[in-house]
Order: structure tokens, then C-alpha cells, then sequence
């Protein structure tokens, strides 16, 4: 069981989430770069995830998915810093939107999707996993991490 720790751009929500991590990726979809206002989202998926929030509730939006799920963001009502994805099926994991996490240093991204909408600019390490779209294994971006994790992330 691990634990992460983060807060909204504001200040007005803190946030402590427990569960096991799966994995972490960067994704160059379009929603992706509306939704962060930036060249890409990242995305760190907690299963069994327990959240626990200090301030104002959530704010949330949902909109379907490219695969017709139906995919809930929550963000802090008063800055709108976006803090959690989750697809609307059971046993889902959390997404945590890691940039707002205190600690961002052990941040690696082991693959990056929806590369065939990415930025130009944006130059990707080679020996990261890469995916035009949507991984058709989700298992190997699961089974990447764990073997990348060293034994200080949980620190
Ligand atoms: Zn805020
Ligand atoms: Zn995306």
C-alpha cells in the first residue's frame, strides 16, 4: 500500500490517496491537451484507491471517452485545478493527476499514447513505450512500471 499526497493549484483542496500504483503514462490526445491546457496530460493509476479530501467537495465533469466509456474529472471548485480521472466502471482505477502531487521528482512515465496527436515538438526517449492511440495491452504498461520501480518510490 502506497500513499500520495497533493493539493489543487489554489490551495483549498489537500488530498491523501492509499492503494497500489499500476502504472503511469503520458498521454497527446487532444482532450488531453485541452483538459491540461498544456502538450499532454499524465496520468498515475492507483487501484483499491482510498481517498481521503481536506477542503471544499470536488467539483465534477464527465464526458465518453474514444472507447464510449464514460470518464468523471474532478477539480477543485475554486481554482479548477484538475485532480482525479476515473472511468465509470466498477473496479476502475484512480486516476491521480500526478503534476499536483507534493512530490514529483520520482515521476517517469513509462509510455506515452495517443502519440499521433502529439505535439511536434515534443521529442520522446526511444525506450519508452510509445502508442499512436490507446495501449491494446493495458497489462504491459502495468507490468513496465512495477519492473521500473526502484525501492525509494514509496518513500
Ligand atoms: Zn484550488
Ligand atoms: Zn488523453
Amino acid at each position: 500500500m502506497e500513499v500520495f499526497e497533493g493539493q489543487c493549484q489554489c490551495g483549498a483542496v489537500h488530498y491523501r490517496v492509499q492503494g497500489s500504483a499500476q502504472t503511469l503514462f503520458a498521454c497527446h490526445c487532444t482532450e488531453c491537451q485541452r483538459q491540461s491546457a498544456s502538450a499532454f496530460g499524465m496520468a498515475l493509476w492507483v487501484k483499491d484507491a482510498q481517498v481521503e479530501l481536506s477542503g471544499p467537495p470536488l467539483q465534477a465533469w464527465t464526458r465518453t471517452t474514444a472507447s464510449g466509456k464514460s470518464l468523471t474529472g474532478r477539480f477543485c471548485p475554486v481554482c479548477g485545478t484538475r485532480l482525479f480521472h476515473q472511468v465509470d466502471v466498477p473496479g476502475a482505477p484512480l486516476s491521480i493527476k500526478p503534476g499536483t502531487l507534493n512530490d514529483t521528482r520520482a515521476l517517469r512515465p513509462v509510455a506515452h499514447i495517443w502519440t499521433a496527436s502529439k505535439q511536434p515538438w515534443v521529442q520522446l526517449d526511444a525506450a519508452v513505450l510509445q502508442y499512436p492511440g490507446n495501449p491494446p495491452d493495458l497489462a504491459r504498461l502495468v507490468q513496465t512500471w512495477h519492473a521500473a520501480q526502484t525501492p525509494d518510490w514509496t518513500n
